[in-house]
């Protein structure tokens, strides 16, 4: 019942709105960017909104222009409402839109005569609200919200006397769905009609862009080894809006390979003892078939502060590293403990080489001379790129200090990724691309930040030898947290001891590889710039049932990391892959849970589409991916012998063999199948099922 209330819903709010001339709904939320009518300065409103969306996943477009925001299923504001907002007219017809089922997610409003829309009274604007409390009710809108640190969030820390703007609101006819610990009402959910709006008591600058610079008044609950979702939880909240308004939901899902999580091992390499015993973390590493990440100091010179510790010998302990199929990041120059003061580290002069760069740090006058940020940046890419042979592109600097010249230099270096930020700190655990001077109006660069979740350093009780088991439950809880968001797990560890390995494999033992992925952190860094890249569309019909997903950013490629939720893929009977041309691209699907599939993009073969069976019709198989041999359960009533079929792409059998009646379950041989993709199939006199089968090597 509650499915049919949610399809016709969805089907009057289809005819409603985005109704394309062939009859057929497209679903997309709708960025209105307000930039302009606000007359903002900067493009931080707009630019928070469009990575909650981006995050969130969903398809979306942005405009400017009034007249195209009714057009889509779902309106996020980028800004404040103020009064030159929007005009009387335009808001009866936003008020009329919402009432056929249009849904708008606006951040403050300001504007008296939008308080009826939003379901609100008054409001008081105040900068002494420190946490957001969502209610204790179980809303389709908090599927993400399972934990402590999501039900409750960080607007800043309460030693400070002013944190961020909020708005505390009295209700008229709307809901309240979060309350500030001042007790005022958070957040608004007003239905109207068949529509909904939400009204939210912060700006998305607040809550997303303003930890990305780190000037979030150390909301941070702690700062590394937890869970700190406060950034998180808004396109948490976007996504769960988006599956309530549509009777299937497609989105950019945001781990590869179909991984629930991932754990993304990086080591720093920063002292001398590291360079000789870090073969025995890639040793380990090596023998479990993981590619790791190993951030490389290159000290070659000694002062007051370290020794020496990057030199031929080291170079070639690199190499053994690399041998192991490990990857290789720059940990800069001198891992200075200063690198975060500006005046040690002015900005400096491009082009320095070992010979001319020569930092050093003066105990007495406890700071680093001759430093800057292009010598400790630049000089140890480009040494680790010509002593390796191989370009190092990612960086992370020491003791995660940073500076405001070290994205314009990263920039300029040709640096692709970075991890010198905690993801507590940043309040975020997902990649975001950084900002120049890490201020406000900054140029969005091509830095992408993967934060870094995880490490070996405790500051209160430092792990030892004897402790490190309860430091891995404290790593594995947080796993845990970051799973049910499908969200990363940036690992650091030092590798300065061999125990360090130790505790390395006993997180990785302790945790459940079939979904918890242990990828390398920049396949990691390159399939969240695909995902960035990637734009699309659903297209949904339920009298057809057939769900149509085109891609908006050119063609497919076969090297595609991406890959693609869909939620209630039941009511799916038909999927099509294309591309803006209406060219029909192959894909690959594979089950995620009861109530979810993974659609993987296989590339530019022309195929018309993999015709898919409802759900009571799917045929069970693991394991999945297989390379030797497969399971296969059969229903209980299937009646007579059956025929198990494995056809290829093209529809060439590969495989023919009968199943005698009364099989339940038996074990299929693939030792003489080539790797591939294959649609497997069961027939009987009452019963036909089937499966998509990846064969291994
Ligand atoms: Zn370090």
């Amino acid at each position: 019942m509650k499915n049919i209330i949610a399809l016709s819903f969805a089907i009057l709010s289809l005819l409603m709105v985005g109704t394309t001339a062939n009859g057929q709904s497209s679903d997309h939320a709708v960025l209105f960017n307000m930039t302009g009518r606000n007359q903002e300065t900067d493009d931080s409103q707009l630019y928070s909104a469009r990575h909650m969306l981006e995050i969130a996943g969903i398809p979306f477009i942005e405009t400017d222009q009034f007249n195209e925001v009714i057009n889509g299923a779902l309106i996020l504001f980028s800004s404040p409402v103020i009064d030159q907002s929007f005009s009387a007219e335009e808001l009866a017809t936003l008020t009329n839109w919402v009432n056929d089922g249009g849904v708008i997610i606006s951040p403050a409003c300001k504007k008296e005569s939008f308080s009826s829309l939003f379901g609100y009274g008054t409001y008081i604007q105040a900068k002494n609200r420190y946490t957001l409390i969502w209610i204790d009710t179980p809303l389709p809108e908090f599927e993400y919200f399972d934990e402590p640190e999501e039900k409750a969030i960080s607007l800043g820390r309460s030693t400070y006397s002013s944190v961020i703007k909020s708005y505390g609101y009295t209700l008229s006819d709307g809901l309240s769905i979060a309350v500030f610990d001042s007790g005022e009402t958070a957040v608004i959910k007003k239905k109207t009609g068949s529509g909904i709006t939400y009204l939210f008591g912060v700006e998305w600058r607040d809550v997303i862009q303003r930890g990305q610079l780190n000037r979030d008044f150390e909301a941070q609950r702690i700062y590394s080894n937890g869970f700190e979702p406060s950034a998180d939880v808004f396109p948490l909240f976007l996504r769960s809006v988006w599956k309530t308004i549509n009777p299937v939901m497609v989105w950019k899902f945001t781990i590869p390979r179909g991984y629930t999580t991932a754990l993304i091992p990086t080591h720093d390499v920063d002292a001398r003892t590291s360079y000789d015993t870090m073969w025995h973390m890639s040793a380990y590493e090596k023998s479990m078939n993981f590619s790791c990440h190993y951030f490389m100091t290159t000290r070659y010179f000694k002062d007051d502060y370290l020794s020496a510790s990057y030199n031929s010998k080291s170079v070639l302990n690199i190499k053994n590293v690399m041998a192991d199929g490990h990857t290789i990041g720059n940990h800069s120059v001198g891992h200075f403990p200063d690198m975060d003061n500006d005046d040690n580290f002015p900005i400096g002069e491009p082009g320095l080489d070992t010979s001319t760069y020569k930092p050093f740090y003066d105990s007495s006058l406890e700071k680093t001379l001759n430093g800057s940020t292009y010598g400790e940046i630049e000089v140890s890419k480009n040494l680790l790129t010509n002593d390796l042979g191989t370009p190092v592109i990612s960086f992370r600097s020491g003791h995660l200090l940073t500076n405001e010249s070290m994205n314009t230099v990263l920039e300029a270096t040709g640096h692709l990724y970075n991890s010198s930020f905690p993801a507590c700190d940043v309040l975020t655990a997902f990649p975001y691309f950084e900002r120049e001077g890490y201020t406000w109006s900054g140029t969005l660069g091509n830095v992408l930040e993967i934060p870094m979740m995880l490490s070996d350093v405790f500051s209160a009780d430092p792990i030892s030898q004897t402790n490190y088991p309860e430091k891995v439950a404290i790593w594995k809880e947080v796993v845990r947290c970051q799973a049910n968001n499908y969200a990363p797990n940036v690992i650091l560890i030092h590798p300065t001891r061999k125990w360090k390995t130790d505790a390395e494999k006993m997180l990785i033992d302790n945790l459940n590889l079939s979904s918890c992925g242990i990828l390398n952190f920049e396949d990691y860094g390159r399939f969240w710039r695909q995902r960035f890249d990637f734009n699309f569309n659903q297209t949904y019909n339920p009298i057809d049932s057939i769900l149509i997903i085109s891609s908006t950013s050119g063609a497919l490629t076969n090297d595609s990391l991406v890959c693609l939720m869909i939620e209630k893929p039941q009511r799916v009977k038909e999927i099509k892959l294309t591309d803006e041309n209406q060219q029909l691209y192959t894909f690959t699907i594979i089950p995620h849970s009861d109530t979810s599939e993974l659609l993987y993009i296989n590339g530019s073969t022309l195929y018309t589409g993999i015709e898919k069976v409802a759900e009571y019709d799917k045929l069970f198989i693991w394991p999945n991916p297989a390379s030797d041999f497969i399971q296969i359960r059969l229903p209980e009533h299937y009646g007579s012998q059956s025929v198990i079929t494995i056809h290829d792409l093209s529809g060439r059998i590969i495989l023919s063999k009968i199943v005698p009646s009364g099989t339940e379950s038996f074990r299929l041989e693939l030792s003489n199948i080539h790797p591939g993709l294959y649609q497997i199939s069961v027939s009987g006199s009452r019963y036909f099922a089937k499966a998509t089968l990846i064969k291994l090597r």
